[in-house]
């Protein structure tokens, strides 16, 4: 599950490794604004192009554009954020259609939280379960983290509950899950922080002042040990396709975009990238957003739902009236509802809600959702690392030929906001260090 203020028990792993942070990015905080700007356009050569203003996008170019490189950002949608995606018209609150929350309290995203002096609100803290898993034997190279469990001796009600916010652990890799501290993750207490003006009020640092290119969606990706040719189709911008050239390239492209072949590779991707791209996994997950005319959630409770097997959990956005309530799916939840026609999945939201509180729920008023499955630029809502692919990310993340670079998601096997600003200064400090 996640974001919103629901408080999700998403796993982020534990930070990996380190960057130069916002080098520039305070500096630039008063800079101009040049979204979509297209005075550079026939610029004849980028040093690099960075693929996808997602969070992982923005902060690769933030970190070159703050090193002296010239940069162009290539983003498909006609907004930057990527799954970080606040919609500021539906109510008077901000609501998170995807990210929400930010974990911890040690998340690199508090330096963008302080650049922008942002108010936060902690929405809920896990109590953990105590005392560690007791897990000391290796797991099995395509072991899934259930078997692991059990053949540990892991009782199932200390089991992680990864399911109510992503897959069930028996889609998970042990190895993964284990390397990277998740089993124990969930043992300790933590803490979880909504942004209160919305999550991406956290974006001007990284994006002001940089070329973003909005409804620029990269097709083709031709590549050498020279540099690249990107084929762009965009539309929107009053022509069909384009072309932009660069010494270098960023790709941030989210996995399920990777597996669609929705942009193709010309020479195709090594073996060694093709295959961690096959073995990595997306979820779904799914926001029902209703707003109501009266109080419907009880003034005592943040929370509703949560290990009550209806598929949802349920989170008030918003306490004064307008109140905005989430119905939050994710995993094998999300994926009935996906079955069914939009308008069905909201009535299906309705009549959970109205079984978890006892009671009938008046017509909301408004309500909105974003199917991230169906969405082109996505193709799936965030990563997870199946059994036998815990190397994968580390696989996508080599460089090819000094040309490619990868970043985001897929490359740190995280599914967090703090893990795509970090591997996009992660993936870019590296670049630099060759140039
Ligand atoms: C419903 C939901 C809830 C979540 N909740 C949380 C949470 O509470 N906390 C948390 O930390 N994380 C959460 N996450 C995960 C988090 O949002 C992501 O891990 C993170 O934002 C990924 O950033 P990224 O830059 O790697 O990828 P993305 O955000 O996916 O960015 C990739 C970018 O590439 C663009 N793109 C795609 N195809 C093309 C193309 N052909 N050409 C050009 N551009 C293209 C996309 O439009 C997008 O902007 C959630 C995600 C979802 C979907």
């Amino acid at each position: 599950m996640s974001g919103g203020g629901r408080g999700s028990e998403r796993a982020p792993r534990p930070l990996v490794s380190r960057r130069s942070l916002l080098a520039g990015g305070g500096v630039l905080l008063g800079g101009s604004v040049a979204l979509g700007a297209s005075a550079r356009m026939s610029r004849e050569r980028w040093d690099v192009a960075v693929v996808g203003a997602g969070v992982a996008g923005l902060s690769a170019a933030r970190n070159l554009a703050d090193h002296g490189l010239s940069v162009v950002v290539l983003e498909a949608r006609d907004r930057i954020g990527g799954q970080l995606h606040t919609d500021h018209s539906f109510s008077s609150v901000p609501v998170e259609l995807g990210a929400g929350l930010i974990h911890g309290r040690e998340a690199y995203t508090w330096e963008l939280v302080d650049a922008v002096g942002a108010e936060t609100v902690r929405v809920r803290a896990g109590a953990g379960a105590g005392s560690p898993l007791r897990t000391p034997g290796s797991a099995r190279d395509d072991e899934d983290a259930a078997s692991y469990l059990r053949r540990m001796g892991v009782p199932e009600d200390r089991w992680p509950p990864v399911a109510v916010d992503n897959e069930p652990l028996e889609r998970w890799s042990a190895v993964w899950m284990r390397e990277y501290g998740i089993f124990d993750w969930w043992s300790a207490p933590r803490e979880d922080f909504r942004v209160v003006g919305g999550y991406d009020t956290l974006l001007p640092p990284l994006s002001n002042g940089l070329d973003i290119r909005l409804e620029h969606a990269v097709r083709r990706v031709r590549w050498s040990g020279r540099g690249v040719a990107l084929d762009v189709s965009a539309p929107g911008r009053g022509g069909g396709g384009t072309e932009v050239r660069a010494d270098r390239c960023v790709l941030t492209l989210p996995i399920g975009v990777l597996k669609s072949g929705g942009v193709t590779f010309d020479p195709v991707l090594p073996t060694g990238h093709s295959d961690a791209v096959r073995a990595l996994d997306r979820t779904d997950a799914l926001k029902l957003v209703y707003e109501f005319d009266r109080a419907v959630f009880p003034a005592d409770e943040n929370l509703l739902g949560w290990g009550e097997g209806s598929g949802f959990v349920f989170w008030c956005l918003s306490r004064e009236a307008p109140e905005v309530v989430v119905a939050w799916a994710a995993g094998e939840s999300a994926r009935e509802l996906l079955a069914m026609p939009p308008g069905r999945r909201f009535t299906a939201g309705l009549a959970a809600l109205a079984e978890t509180l006892g009671e009938g729920v008046p017509e909301p008023a408004a309500r909105t959702t974003h199917d991230w499955s169906a969405d082109e630029f996505s193709r799936g809502a965030y990563l997870f690392v199946p059994p036998g692919a815990h190397d994968a990310p580390d696989a996508l993340a080599e460089p090819l030929e000094g040309v490619l670079y990868f970043a985001g998601e897929p490359t740190t096997g995280e599914n967090t906001v703090d893990g795509a600003y970090a591997s996009g200064y992660d993936a870019t400090d590296a670049l630099v260090a060759e140039v």
